[in-house]
């Protein structure tokens, strides 16, 4: 009797958890920078001793307030820290400073470009607090733990939208939108593979002829954007099923266990009341002042969503096209630089979001990892469009060029790609394709056009793709039509 079981719709919240790149820690001077051995970068207030005494960067509010007005929050004057009680080797003040009644910024949003439509996700509350050191458990003794006290005390932004997203496609439009504005604000580095960004995930299902939102269900510890759609496309099935076979759901949180694709219950949800929040007595309330507000207003950035819709106008991209160059600031940086020295926004943008990513994901790097320059490619662009070297020799030299920065009319002349676009001299490789593809030119005498095709190829593999296209195409039908 399935057509008489409702439909559900889930609703999806999530907290990121983003990793500031200050030079220092949010509570003392102790250097953040990746890579130092372990606890090197500590000091008596990130060790949590008795009476070390907190002293909050003013760095790390400057990008606190970045995020928060750039998701078009409320910022709260003052805006309190409190103590987040709870017991855990990688904590040992026994507490973690955070914010929770009076939080930095509250009430933004966010727009998400989803299948062409705007989609708006509320923001809840933008708060800073401090990460937690690092628990290592090493393979070759499964009898201890090791504590790494180098990211205790680094600062976190917290960000945690409403339950405002119904699919998994607006979960990633979310994610998506959430990392760029941090790499766009230059306040985070916002890399997964090595923890900078975190996420936990709320999901709940209701039948679609109620308003209340289901029992909600929180997943912990998602470090991917596959670990968060993979758990969250499995939490809505596993409540639907649930509820059409008339079991009730409980409150809790739950572990995604990535190798087996299904979340797992882990303990039922802690409330409130048992973190013991109460405000840290050794840091004064938060004052921005409408200075400080105002100037980092009016200081923020153009975002990706923005960008997007400028580079539609400005630059006659199709949406498709934009909507890549601008979710990868460095991509879109390049391709504004290119166009700027010289290069037709279109073929830039082609090399840009064709080859050049291709390139990128083979090798794992981001753009700016590459090599390529705004003035290489604009020239390379320049080479094709005056008919100076084919398509087929502009990706030989793009490939060279985008890893290796070096100047394209170089790689050019060194790879011999000069196009051939005189007749004398293309004359010579045409002759002997007809002579070695006897077959194909009688097809192409009997009048099948897709013959013409396959000679042309023959001829721009025998010059190594330097000839012209359209000659060659000119000079095997002089030879074979009668
Ligand atoms: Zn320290
Ligand atoms: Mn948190």
């Amino acid at each position: 009797m399935e057509e008489d079981l409702p439909d559900y719709v889930p609703s999806i919240g999530l907290e990121v958890h983003a990793e500031l790149s200050t030079k220092t820690k949010v509570f003392c001077g102790c250097p953040t920078a990746a890579g130092a051995p372990p606890n090197t970068q500590v000091c008596p207030v990130c060790l949590g001793f008795p009476g070390a005494l907190p002293v909050l960067n003013r760095v790390v509010v400057e990008y606190a307030l970045r995020v928060a007005l750039a998701l078009h929050c409320q910022i709260h004057r003052p805006s309190i820290f409190e103590r987040k009680g709870y017991y855990y080797p990688d904590l040992p003040k026994n507490f973690q400073i955070s914010q929770k009644r009076s939080p930095l910024g509250y009430s933004g949003h966010v727009e998400l470009p989803v299948n062409g439509e705007l989609h708006r996700v509320g923001i809840t509350d933008v708060h800073v607090e401090e990460d937690a050191a690092k628990l290592l458990h090493p393979e070759d003794d499964k009898d201890h733990s090791l504590v790494d006290f180098n990211r205790s005390g680094v600062p976190l932004l917290e960000i945690v939208s409403e339950p405002d997203m119904h699919s998994a496609a607006q979960v990633e439009a979310y994610m998506n939108a959430i990392r760029s504005a941090l790499l766009y604000l230059g306040v985070s580095e916002a890399r997964m593979e090595q923890g900078q960004l975190r996420f936990e995930a709320s999901v709940s299902v209701r039948p679609e002829d109620t308003e209340e939102l289901g029992t909600r269900v929180e997943i912990k510890n998602l470090n991917s954007y596959r670990a968060v759609l993979g758990a969250v496309s499995h939490e809505i099935e596993r409540q639907t099923k649930a509820l059409q076979a008339g079991d009730l759901l409980v409150q809790e949180t739950r572990l995604w266990d990535d190798a087996r694709g299904v979340t797992e219950p882990m303990r039922t949800k802690e409330t409130a009341m048992d973190y013991r929040y109460f405000p840290e007595p050794d840091l004064m309330p938060l004052v921005v002042d409408d200075d400080w507000i105002a100037r980092v207003r009016a200081s923020l950035p153009e975002l990706a969503e923005e960008r997007r819709v400028r580079f539609v106008q400005e630059y006659g991209l199709s949406d498709y096209d934009a909507g890549i160059l601008t979710g990868d600031k460095g991509l879109a940086d390049l391709f504004e630089a290119a166009v700027a020295a010289g290069a037709p926004a279109k073929p830039a943008a082609n090399w840009l979001t064709g080859r050049f990513l291709y390139l990128l994901n083979e090798r794992g790097i981001g753009a700016t990892e590459a090599a390529l320059t705004p003035a290489a490619l604009a020239e390379l662009v320049g080479l094709v469009e005056s008919d100076t070297i084919t398509g087929p020799a502009a990706r030989q030299v793009f490939d060279r060029i985008a890893l290796s920065g070096e100047s394209p009319k170089r790689v050019v002349v060194e790879l011999g790609l000069t196009q051939i676009g005189d007749e004398d001299q293309l004359a010579a490789s045409v002759d002997e394709v007809v002579a070695e593809n006897a077959e194909a030119a009688e097809n192409f005498r009997k009048g099948k056009e897709a013959a013409l095709k396959f000679l042309v190829g023959q001829v721009m593999r025998k010059t190594k793709g330097r000839a012209n296209p359209q000659l060659a195409s000119k000079l095997l039908e002089e030879r074979l039509k009668v």
